[in-house]
């Protein structure tokens, strides 16, 4: 037998012909104007798989000179009408087709996903790749639904409202859920009539790639969707900065969703920001332990932590503090660590060294402030890849910084609380506002803490649910405007008021 070759060794567990076809063709190319081309510079990155560290494919790097390119295509296809006047029945057939498409490759998408990311294949099947089609199925229904006003004008006149496209959409993404964030950010924007280029993040460029291979299959005007992969300063600052560009969507961390705001000054873009979470999950005593246990366990660990609404804040009521935190860290170190791509892993590695340092580095921190890891604590044991232990840390007050910072790692840090004030105001007492839970049987309880917690989702008996119907976005410093839902229809339409006299 002869050594294994790079592309093996990096795909090791893929059995998608198909996948194992994409990640071959390499370089990728950018999608500008319908067709897929290098970068103008004609420089490529490498996308790894974190959990063997080896390179998956070169992928185009894209800059300014690129997002030029791209909205010169974007501006035209939008002011030509190419998209925006379609009927509105060929924009949900599209939708539809964009939808099935995702089903048809399912299996493939799901592979690509696990390999450039790292999450388990049984969450790419079941959550990633589905809530992709589901998106774009749901708005795909809203094409036909976007209604304006008749204003209840003086007779003289005649007053009615349109919701028209905003235009061309620039959109950044982050890396945790590739292409359940693509879909998030394309479909409600090309429901509306929008033209987009969107950023996929530098770490999982594959699936937004795939996705743009499928959009194309699917027919659309040409235009309509260009991918431009690189890296943020570069592709992502010149979307940012492009005074062409009408509108940015921006999902990611706090630091750079500020940067977008600063430089969307230039040509007063509207902004739409999606950022970082300290979501606190809080667990009465009359809670239905084993579910609150599961439910935490999945809030926090699911996707290895990096889940902007993670239940990273366990609140738990100091008479059931020992008892709950153990069952927890028994349930956490039963999780099975390995290769993303075996149906029977639990836990795959973190995204990237530069996530996986980081995340190690609050655990260090976690330790010099006094909390304890109940379980976890370390990297993980295998030899390549940039896996973590989960890990339970107990000892922990909300000054601390493991309790005020978004780690964005499996690490749950569990904070005793007295009463139910005392909980709402250490649940509060962050500049977050992106989730937040209560497990309790109390209906009266759980309704009346629900209304008093500072976030932009509350689950209650459940963890972590999300579904295109339903709003998702933050209050405070998680940042503005809400995705999914009706409500996306408020990010990608701007309204016109008619005045027509009558007589
Ligand atoms: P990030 O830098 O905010 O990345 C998100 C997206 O913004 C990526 O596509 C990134 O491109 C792009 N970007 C970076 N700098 C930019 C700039 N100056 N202008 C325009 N776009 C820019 O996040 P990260 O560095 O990957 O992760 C750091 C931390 O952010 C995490 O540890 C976590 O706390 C938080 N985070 C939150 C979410 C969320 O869902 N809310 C998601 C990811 C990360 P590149 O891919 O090339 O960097
Ligand atoms: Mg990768």
């Amino acid at each position: 037998m002869g050594a294994s070759t790079s592309h093996e060794r990096a795909t090791k567990g893929a059995t998608s012909s198909a996948a194992l076809e994409f990640v071959k063709s390499s370089p990728k190319k950018l999608l500008i104007g319908g067709k897929w081309v290098p970068s103008k510079s004609g420089k490529t990155f490498e996308t790894l798989n974190p959990a063997n560290e080896e390179v998956l494919a070169l992928v185009a790097e894209g800059d300014k000179a690129d997002v030029d390119e791209a909205v010169k295509h974007a501006r035209k296809a939008f002011e030509e009408g190419k998209w925006p006047s379609l009927s509105p029945h060929a924009r949900t057939r599209y939708l539809l087709k964009i939808a099935d498409l995702i089903e048809k490759n399912a299996d493939e998408l799901a592979e690509l996903e696990s390999l450039d990311n790292g999450k388990p294949i049984f969450e790419s099947k079941n959550i990633d790749i589905p809530g992709a089609a589901e998106t774009f199925r749901y708005y795909a229904g809203f094409a036909t639904k976007i209604y304006g006003d008749t204003n209840p004008s003086d007779p003289s006149m005649f007053n009615y409202t349109l919701r028209e496209a905003v235009g061309v959409c620039g959109q950044i993404i982050p890396w945790n859920f590739p292409l359940l964030m693509a879909s998030w950010k394309i479909a409600p924007a090309l429901a509306c009539g929008n033209v987009v280029i969107l950023k996929p993040a530098e770490q999982t460029p594959l699936t937004a790639i795939r996705l743009g291979e499928l959009i194309l299959e699917a027919g659309l005007p040409e235009s309509v969707v260009q991918i431009i992969t690189g890296f943020g300063p570069g592709a992502g600052s010149a979307i940012a900065e492009h005074p062409d560009i009408d509108k940015v969507a921006f999902t990611g961390s706090g630091e750079v969703g500020k940067l977008i705001l600063k430089a969307s000054t230039g040509n007063l873009k509207r902004v739409s920001l999606e950022l970082g979470g300290k979501s606190p999950n809080i667990i009465f005593p009359d809670a239905d332990m084993p579910s609150a246990v599961f439910g935490s366990m999945l809030g926090i660990f699911m996707n290895q932590g990096q889940v902007c609404c993670a239940g990273s804040r366990v609140f738990v009521q100091q008479s059931v503090y020992e008892e709950f935190t153990d069952s927890l860290s028994t349930m956490a170190k039963g999780l099975t660590l390995g290769n993303p791509l075996d149906p029977n892993t639990k836990m795959g590695p973190l995204v990237s060294k530069e996530q996986h340092d980081r995340v190690i580095g609050y655990l260090k921190t976690g330790k010099e402030e006094g909390a304890t890891a109940k379980t976890g604590g370390a990297a993980g044991n295998q030899e390549r890849g940039y896996f973590i232990q989960p890990t339970v840390f107990t000892n922990v007050n909300n000054q601390m910084k493991i309790a005020r910072e978004e780690i964005f790692g499996p690490v749950a840090s569990a904070i005793p609380f007295k009463d139910e004030n005392d909980v709402v105001l250490q649940g509060n007492d962050t500049t977050y506002g992106l989730a937040a839970a209560v497990w309790t049987k109390d209906i009266n309880r759980a309704l009346g803490v629900a209304r008093k917690l500072k976030a932009g989702t509350v689950w209650i008996n459940t963890y972590g649910m999300l579904d295109p119907m339903s709003p998702f976005g933050g209050y405070k410093q998680s940042g503005f405007g809400r995705e999914l839902g009706k409500y996306a229809i408020d990010l990608y339409t701007q309204i016109k008021s008619v005045y027509a006299k009558i007589g």
